[in-house]
C-alpha cells in the first residue's frame, strides 16, 4: 500500500510514526524547505499524552517541557475564581505538560526521520493539487521557489496541511475561516516562575480582555527564571491573516493590560518584556459534512480546524492519527478505513470545534463575572459559587474533548 501524508506538522508526523510501528510505509510531504521550532507554547493534556507515550516520545517531551501540578482561574482584577490538579497529580497516568510547540515538532520530526528513514520525509514540498480514479491518487508539488516537483501517485492520501489546507480547498473551494471577533497575541518572556512555576493560569474572559499564562522551559538562563508563554486575547473587529508566524505589536493589544498589576504577577511588564510576539485571528471553520473523498481524507487543523483555546488542537490531531494508523493497520480495504476513520472522528470533533465556540473552559470566569456583576467580588468567591459548579463547567469540556478521568484510563 503506498500512502501518502501531505504535511509533516504535528498530525502528519504522529500518523507517519503510528504507520511506521505497525510496520505499513508511508511518505511524507511537507511544503517547508527546512524544519524550524515555529511557534511558541502548547499544552499537552493528557489525550495528547496518551497517543504521544504511544509513539514512544514520552520521555523526550517531560525533558524539553514543565509538568502542570494545577489549572487556576483569576477575575480580572487578579481575584481567584477555580482551581483543579491536573494532569498526574489529578490521578491521570500521564503527565500534563506545557512545552514549545516547536519543540514538540522537532521531537518528532527528528523521530520521523530516524525510523522512516530521510529519504522517506520530503521537505519542500508543496502540495497544489490531486487527482483521482478508482485505482490510485496522483498529487501535485511545488518547491518554494513555486518549480513544480514530479507528480506522485499513491493508494491512499492523507491530507494534515494544516488550517489552511490546499487539499481541503479542493473538496470544498467556496469555504472561508470564521472569524469570531477576536483577535489573539502570542509571546514567550524570560521571568520569575509565576505561582510556584507549574501552573497554568487563565485571567479574566473575552469581555474584559484575557490572559492565557504557563511556563514551557525551566530555569531558561541558569538563573532560575523560566519560559512564560502567554496568550492575550481581546475582542476586534480587525482580522489577522490566519498565518501561526505572524509579528505581533504591543501598542495593538498591551493599553487593555496597562492597570493589570496583582500583588502576586505584573501582567504588562510580563507582556511588554518579551523576547517575541505573534499575532493570531480566533478563527475555526463550520464542521463539514464529509472528510473521506475515496482514496483521500483529512486530519488534523485540514479536518476540523478550531479556536485555540481548551489547548485542543494538537491533541485531537494526534488522536486522529492514532486511530487511522490502527484502522490502516488492520489491513483491510484503505478505503474502507478511511470512511470508518470519518464515522467516528467527525462527529466527536464537530463537538469539540462547537464547545470551544459556546462553553470553552474559561466559561468559568465568565460565569463568575456574570454573578459578581462584572465587578470585583466582596469577601469569599464561595459566597458567590461554589467550587463545585465551577468544576462541573470544567469536566464538562473534558468530556466533550475526550480527556475525563475515566476515558483516558
Ligand atoms: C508554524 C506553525 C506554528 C504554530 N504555532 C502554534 C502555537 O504556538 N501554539 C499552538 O497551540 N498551536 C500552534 N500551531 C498549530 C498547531 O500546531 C496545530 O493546531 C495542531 O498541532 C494540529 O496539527 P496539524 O498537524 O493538523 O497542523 P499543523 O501542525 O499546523 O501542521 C500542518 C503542516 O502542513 C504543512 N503544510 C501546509 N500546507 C501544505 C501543503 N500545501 N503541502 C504540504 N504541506 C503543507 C505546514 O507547513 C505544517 O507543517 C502552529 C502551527 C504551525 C504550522
Amino acid at each position: 500500500m503506498r500512502i501518502a501524508v501531505v504535511g509533516g506538522g504535528i498530525g502528519g508526523l504522529a500518523l507517519a510514526l503510528g504507520l511506521q510501528q505497525r510496520g505499513i510505509a508511508c511518505e511524507v510531504f511537507e511544503a517547508a524547505p527546512q524544519v524550524k521550532e515555529l511557534g511558541v507554547g502548547i499544552t499537552l493534556l493528557p489525550h495528547a499524552m496518551r497517543e504521544l507515550a504511544a509513539l514512544g516520545v514520552q520521555p523526550e517531551l517531560e525533558a524539553l517541557g514543565i509538568e502542570n501540578l494545577e489549572s487556576v482561574f483569576f477575575n480580572r482584577w487578579g481575584q481567584y475564581i477555580y482551581r483543579e490538579p491536573r494532569g498526574r497529580h489529578a490521578g491521570y497516568g500521564v503527565p500534563e505538560l506545557g512545552m514549545h510547540r516547536g519543540k514538540l515538532h522537532g521531537v518528532l520530526y527528528r523521530a520521523a526521520v530516524e525510523r522512516l528513514g530521510a529519504a522517506h520525509v520530503h521537505l519542500d514540498h508543496r502540495c497544489t493539487g490531486l487527482q483521482q480514479d478508482d485505482r490510485e491518487v496522483t498529487l501535485s508539488f511545488e518547491d518554494a521557489t513555486g518549480r513544480p516537483h514530479p507528480c506522485v501517485t499513491a493508494d491512499v492520501v492523507i491530507a494534515c496541511d494544516g488550517v489552511n489546507s490546499a487539499v481541503r480547498r479542493q473538496f470544498y473551494p467556496q469555504e472561508q475561516v470564521a472569524f469570531a471577533g477576536i483577535n489573539t497575541w502570542r509571546g514567550v518572556t524570560v521571568h520569575p516562575p509565576i505561582l510556584g512555576g507549574k501552573t497554568y493560569l487563565r485571567i479574566g474572559s473575552i469581555d474584559t480582555g484575557k490572559m492565557v499564562i504557563y511556563p514551557i522551559v525551566d530555569d531558561v538562563d541558569g538563573k532560575g527564571n523560566q519560559l512564560i508563554n502567554w496568550v492575550a486575547e481581546i475582542r476586534s473587529a480587525d482580522r489577522g491573516r490566519n498565518d501561526w508566524n505572524k509579528p505581533g505589536s504591543l501598542q495593538d493589544f498591551l493599553p487593555v493590560y496597562a492597570d493589570w498589576r496583582f500583588d502576586w504577577l505584573d501582567v504588562p511588564r510580563l507582556i511588554s518584556t518579551a523576547s517575541e510576539v505573534l499575532e493570531y485571528p480566533m478563527v475555526d471553520k463550520d464542521p463539514v459534512p464529509r472528510w473521506t473523498f475515496g482514496r483521500v481524507t483529512l486530519l488534523g487543523d485540514a479536518a476540523h480546524p478550531m479556536y485555540p483555546r481548551g489547548s485542543n488542537g494538537s491533541a485531537q490531531a494526534l488522536i486522529d492519527a492514532a486511530m487511522l494508523a490502527s484502522l490502516l493497520g488492520e489491513r483491510g480495504d484503505p478505503v474502507a478505513a478511511l470512511r470508518q476513520y470519518e464515522a467516528v472522528r467527525l462527529p466527536a470533533t464537530a463537538r469539540v470545534v462547537e464547545t470551544n465556540r459556546t462553553v470553552p473552559p474559561d466559561f468559568i470566569i465568565m460565569k463568575a463575572d456574570e454573578l459578581s456583576g462584572g465587578r470585583p467580588y466582596e469577601g469569599s468567591i464561595d459566597d458567590l459559587v461554589s467550587q463545585e459548579e465551577l468544576r462541573r463547567i470544567s469536566d464538562d469540556y473534558k468530556k466533550v474533548a475526550g480527556f475525563s478521568l475515566e476515558a483516558t484510563k
